[in-house]
């Protein structure tokens, strides 16, 4: 089917209490992986792009990969910009067939932030597209750590990585985050359609160990009432039980994944574990066979782990599902044929 707008499945999602997963269109294989997940979950899905993937397979590349599948796809997918640099950038998504938006200017100072985000948001209402924008700042692993020290913390115990990120980045990453007062000014003033709001998560963690601010989602869903957006879900904890099984206590203003999307969670961006999966998956498939001459030999079995990733991410949201119509008639097997 068409590609469809992020507006109506968030509205959706948000009047009956789940998320709908947003992943990332990095090459044809993440791609196909998102899609089969959404196809065999009866899930509606948004494919995204990134700063990243524009620079690696180029605009034009990236859209026409989303939007063939979308085209044989028997359930809906969004085409979104993920954290659009400028207000270029994202007419220029407009122009390229977009069906989301999203105007990062989390960086700028609050004035600068707001303009920019109107200006964007007037722009994509006038043809019919929805806009997401960024409140707070939702840091990255980077600015905390670096790569030896990274390296070193994920030798360690799920709860000893938490320990110690929580010294390391905690009051930073409190900081950072979106002031609900100042949220409710920023939507009525920008006129935005979902809030990327930072609320405790980080970018680019490597497991799911960290927890969310249960206070601030539940502050910021009040005030604001929109479909609010977790960025850095990768490193965010999936639920009690797998709290629980890796040994992570959470504090009482804390909570998982899980119950973040029942009190307000309605986008949820997943994309360093995908991509960690994926390779994972990969890098098996070449230790079996180091002769191996096919490279699709080796992709396939990042495929389909990253597929099964996105399978459970679809069911902890509770997306899965929430398509009624007829599944697409090939299957996975067929369309792997070689
Ligand atoms: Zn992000």
């Amino acid at each position: 089917m068409p590609l469809v707008t992020s507006k109506e499945l968030l509205q959706q999602a948000q009047k009956e209490g789940y998320a709908i997963g947003a992943f990332n269109a990095n090459n044809m294989e993440c791609v196909k992986a998102v899609i089969e997940a959404a196809e065999e979950e009866r899930a509606p899905v948004i494919l995204q792009v990134s700063q990243g993937a524009i620079r690696y397979a180029g605009l034009k590349m990236a859209t026409a990969m989303v939007n063939a599948a979308a085209e044989e796809a028997s359930v809906p997918v969004v085409l979104h910009l993920d954290h659009g640099t400028s207000f270029l950038q994202n007419v220029q998504c407009i122009h390229a067939g977009f069906t989301s938006l999203m105007y990062d200017g989390s960086a700028e100072p609050l004035e600068k932030n707001i303009e920019t985000s109107a200006k964007i948001t007037e722009i994509a209402h006038a043809v019919g597209l929805p806009v997401e924008a960024e409140l707070g700042n939702i840091p990255k692993i980077e600015d905390y750590l670096s790569t030896e020290e990274a390296n070193e913390l994920r030798g360690r115990s799920p709860a000893e990585q938490v320990d110690a990120l929580r010294a390391k980045a905690g009051p930073q990453v409190e900081a950072l985050m979106a002031d609900p007062g100042q949220a409710q000014e920023f939507v009525s003033r920008t006129g935005i359609d979902s809030l990327a709001a930072a609320v405790g998560s980080i970018h680019g963690m490597w497991d799911d160990i960290w927890p969310l601010r249960r206070d601030r989602i539940e502050a910021l869903q009040k005030a604001t009432g929109l479909p609010l957006v977790c960025h850095g879900s990768s490193g965010v904890i999936r639920t009690r039980a797998e709290a629980k099984a890796k040994g992570i206590e959470l504090k009482p203003n804390e909570c998982t994944l899980e119950e973040a999307v029942k009190i307000g969670l309605c986008k949820i961006n997943v994309a360093t574990i995908i991509s960690i999966t994926f390779l994972r998956g990969a890098r098996e498939a070449w230790d079996e066979r180091p002769m191996e001459k096919d490279l699709r030999k080796i992709l396939l079995p990042g495929l389909k782990a990253a597929k099964e990733l996105v399978r459970s991410y679809m069911r902890l949201f509770g997306s899965s599902g929430k398509v009624t119509g007829p599944a697409r008639v090939d299957a996975s097997e067929v369309k792997h044929a070689e």
